[in-house]
């Protein structure tokens, strides 16, 4: 049965929705990645001071590149400036290097991935990651409540997979029924891992 690894992307912002988001997850031990986006983050002081509180809390702060425009028709020097400026100001703020690069929107990064993109991750050591299963969180109406039963049968679907990354966004819908997804999983004997 899988182990369940929950994403959260587009953060920081807005902090309300990342504050619940961590509480709730902290009150279930369970530690998630987190695709930020260097727009966000250099957007205050409290949105810089809200990535360093996430790594310090056991989160993986990962890139999700500056602006969340798609990468796939960019050239590749506007690429590496997505991917680098983001990249640098997430070591600089919680000493870590991200490893993981989610392309927003996932462009570029199905199937055999974008020639520039590729190589870009490869300079930065970053393997694209997309994701398991998409709650499509950010449809409207928004949230996971809307969508649980389809949640649990992908979930159900994927099962046999080692690891399964469920895919939501840092907005308060979803932290609203963060709780409730989590219970659904429990329920069914899937771990966090
Ligand atoms: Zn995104």
């Amino acid at each position: 049965m899988s182990l369940i690894r929950f994403s959260f992307d587009d953060g920081p912002k807005p902090l309300g929705a990342l504050t619940s988001l961590t509480e709730i997850l902290k009150g279930h031990h369970i530690l998630a990645d987190f695709y930020v986006n260097g727009v966000e983050i250099a957007a205050s002081d409290e949105t810089r001071a809200a990535v360093r509180k996430l790594h310090k809390a056991g989160h993986k702060v990962e890139n999700h590149a500056w602006t969340h425009k798609s990468l796939k028709p960019m050239p590749i020097e506007q690429v590496r400036k997505e991917v680098g400026d983001t990249q640098a100001l997430i070591e600089k703020l919680t000493g870590r290097k991200p490893t993981r690069l989610r392309p927003p929107f996932g462009a570029g990064g199905f199937g055999t991935p974008d020639p520039e993109l590729a190589a870009v991750a490869k300079e930065y050591d970053l393997a694209i990651t997309l994701w398991h299963v998409d709650t499509r969180d950010w449809e409207s109406p928004r949230g996971l409540k809307p969508k649980l039963d389809k949640i649990m049968k992908e979930v159900e679907r994927q099962k046999h997979k080692p690891l399964m990354d469920i895919l939501m966004h840092v907005q308060s819908e979803t932290a609203k029924d963060l709780e409730l997804l989590i219970g659904s999983l429990k329920k069914k004997g899937y771990k966090f891992g």
